[in-house]
């Protein structure tokens, strides 16, 4: 008897982060995604414990995306002991080493600050935090450097880009091929071909699945007929059924009350996807001559990258996008958009007064240019932020989006809020609950096995009532470090 292809889950197994997952075959292990855990210290701090695998055995890398909760630990694959190949699309093959150096130079920053005292500060003070997040949010060790620049560099010698829908023969006897996941530029479903015995077995992978409908992203398709599919749910819990939100109705509005109040609306903004789906929305806008006066600041390099990247992948864009650039403008640039390079350039926009509209990475405000945004933001009557998206539970954004803080602390500037704070909905880069099955279902086929990761508990159990209402497969919610055999 041959031996069973086995999955076993690493990471992001009943949370949202940390993506990881071994396929292992009589002859060839292969490794699919490699992120960071995210969150609280605590969480962070999971990232200096390597998976208990031998990375010198490994046969393959595949990599679905270039965020950072599915890639960002690929650079430690060469102080692991793995120099081998790391399989990707080609515009992904374009954004990984760009991602990685940019995170391995954040590792190091971090240490710095946090030994001279220095580190990024953005503390709710009034009301006062629950004790045990203050402590789960407590740093007591120093942050972990995974990698350096100089690993990003060995291991993105390693990235290959493989067009999409192409067989490749990855290891012996596994082939692979890669779908348009619709989720940020690159994105990416693994489709795996595993050699066993005298048959042969089809495993897939989401990767994050983007939303249906209107979007800068061509649009996907359907999951391809498999043995087993291994399948995101972060929303499988979230409600679902309200229309789509008029998200250009409600830019629109943002942008009158930034004329009107001559007040300049801060956007913590994520730099590839979020940001890129915001100026797309604008870049229309101000076709339509909405924007006029009001300009529009850009604050994260890799947003304006990833924007560029796009626009040299046409084929992957909406008939919207294209059909801007076939009449000669960017899907992603317009007069009033300023692209902020620099410190330097994002200190002085921060201090400005009028009418404005500031685009600032990180979305989740813990670090980044948006920090120094806020801070000049939150404490004056004029001041404006508008969230876009996701808000980690029990951060400062969380309280500020939800509109119960009331004092705060932003890098030592103590103020009270007195910002006009409001939230953009429609924005979301992942398919909602009933997209995800329609993505599922969409092969016409009813997997052995649906095996639901990347999702807390709530939303895998969401998501399997769901999943079995449109397919007859079992469905596996594995626990990390659980192995589950396939044939
Ligand atoms: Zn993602």
């Amino acid at each position: 008897m041959p031996k069973s292809p086995t999955l076993t889950f690493l990471g992001a197994a009943g949370e949202v982060t940390g993506s990881c997952t071994l396929l292992e075959t009589e002859h060839a292990r292969i490794l699919v995604d490699f992120g960071l855990f995210q969150g609280a210290p605590s969480q962070e701090q999971r990232n200096a414990v390597a998976p208990p695998i031998d990375f010198r055995r490994l046969s393959a890398v595949v990599c679905t995306h270039a965020h950072i909760d599915h890639c960002g630990r690929l650079g430690m694959l060469a102080r692991l002991g793995y120099d081998g190949l790391v399989f990707c699309t080609e515009p992904t093959a374009t954004l990984l080493p760009m991602v990685l150096r940019s995170s391995a130079n954040l590792q190091k920053v971090r240490l710095e600050e946090h030994r001279d005292g220095t580190g990024p500060d953005a503390v709710v003070l009034d009301p006062a935090p629950d004790p045990a997040v203050v402590a789960a949010q407590q740093r007591l060790e120093d942050p972990p450097v995974l990698y350096t620049k100089g690993d990003a560099e060995r291991v993105s010698r390693g990235i290959v880009g493989v067009p999409y829908g192409a067989w490749r023969d990855i290891a012996p006897g596994v082939r692979m091929r890669l779908h348009d996941a619709g989720h940020i530029i690159g994105s990416a479903s693994v489709e795996f071909e595993v050699v066993h015995g005298a048959s042969r077995v089809r495993i897939v992978f989401s990767g994050d699945i983007g939303p249906a409908g209107e979007s800068y992203l061509a649009a996907r398709g359907h999951a391809p007929a498999a043995d087993v599919v291994v399948m995101e749910s972060t929303t499988g819990a979230r409600a679902h059924g309200a229309p789509a939100p008029d998200v250009d109705g409600t830019l629109r509005k943002v942008v009158e009350d930034c004329r009107h109040g001559r007040r300049t609306a801060v956007l913590p903004t994520f730099s590839v996807g979020r940001a890129q789906v915001l100026v797309h929305h604008l870049a229309r806008l101000a076709r339509e001559g909405v924007l006029e006066d009001i300009p529009v600041y850009l604050d994260s390099p890799m947003a304006i990258r990833a924007a560029e990247l796009c626009v040299q992948h046409p084929s992957l864009l909406s008939s919207s996008a294209r059909a801007m650039i076939g009449a000669g403008h960017s899907p992603f640039d317009f007069d009033s958009l300023h692209c902020l390079w620099s410190r330097k350039h994002s200190l002085r926009v921060a201090g400005r007064e009028g009418a404005g509209i500031v685009l600032a990475g990180s979305g989740f405000c813990d670090a980044g240019p948006v920090l120094h945004h806020l801070e000049n933001a939150l404490g004056h009557d004029r001041g404006y932020v508008v969230f876009t998206g996701y808000v980690l539970p029990g951060s400062l954004a969380e309280s500020l989006a939800e509109g119960t803080a009331r004092r705060v602390r932003i890098n030592g500037t103590e103020m009270d809020v007195r910002a006009r704070i409001t939230r953009l909905h429609g924005l979301s880069g992942h398919a909602d609950a009933p997209q995800m099955c329609e993505w599922l279902a969409g092969s016409g086929h009813s997997p052995s096995v649906v095996v639901l990761n990347h999702g807390d508990e709530a939303a895998r159990t969401g998501m399997e009532a769901r999943v079995q209402s449109v397919v007859s497969s079992s469905v596996a919610k594995p626990a990390i470090s659980q192995t589950i055999n396939l044939a």
